[in-house]
């Protein structure tokens, strides 16, 4: 038992806390930089292992045990989900836990000091995966790509928009695309992408 508790001690997220188990009401404060832990990603975005997360903790020793409170600060890297573009981005969480003093296993949900340490990297964990968001996006305006031909929309020319289709338009895009199609220059690749989107 004592071998398991010493390898996860070594993760600098297992804080050690027996200075304050002995006295309700001290609290104490610390500031580091800690290596990412695996995993805190969703498919198009994460924070990638090892890389570098700024920690400031508030620890404080309460009536059930110790409450941490705080932030952590790292860099995201994935991808935009419109235009795929790389997406490199900082996040802030907060972190906020009471770990219970253990006293006999009752809650199986709950978050327990074991061997006088906290374990934040789940913490930590929770906090990143709900603050992710669903669908990143390399900024809030991105126009993502044509869905007719594909192309970034940052890097169309002016007036390349297919996505306010007046009906007009699409009665006259509909009689180009019939008359172009013996000598179609650029419908040859995207025609496939062109009828999934519509
Ligand atoms: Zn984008
Ligand atoms: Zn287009």
């Amino acid at each position: 038992m004592s071998a398991s508790s010493s390898v996860r001690s070594e993760s600098p997220w297992v804080v050690a806390v027996q200075d304050l188990m002995r006295s309700t009401g001290s609290m104490r404060t610390l500031e580091d930089t800690w290596p990412a832990p695996e995993e805190l990603s969703i498919p198009l975005l994460g924070i990638p292992a090892g890389s570098p997360v700024d920690v400031e903790l508030r620890l404080e020793s309460v009536h059930e045990g110790i409450l941490a409170t705080g932030t952590a600060d790292a860099e995201l890297v994935g991808e935009c989900s419109r235009c795929l573009d790389p997406i490199r981005d900082g996040i802030t969480v907060d972190l906020q836990e009471l770990f219970i003093t253990a006293s006999d296993g009752d809650g199986d949900e709950e978050r327990l000091v074991v061997h006088d340490t906290v374990d934040l990297e789940p913490v930590l964990r929770d906090a990143v995966v709900t603050a992710l968001p669903f669908q990143p996006v390399c900024r809030p305006d991105c126009k993502g790509l044509c869905p007719d031909c594909g192309i970034r929309l940052e890097d169309a020319p002016p007036g390349h928009v297919h996505d306010q289709v007046d009906p007009r338009w699409a009665a006259l895009s509909a009689l180009s695309t019939m008359a172009s199609s013996e000598h179609s220059d650029h419908a040859d690749q995207t025609t496939s992408d062109e009828t999934e989107k519509r």
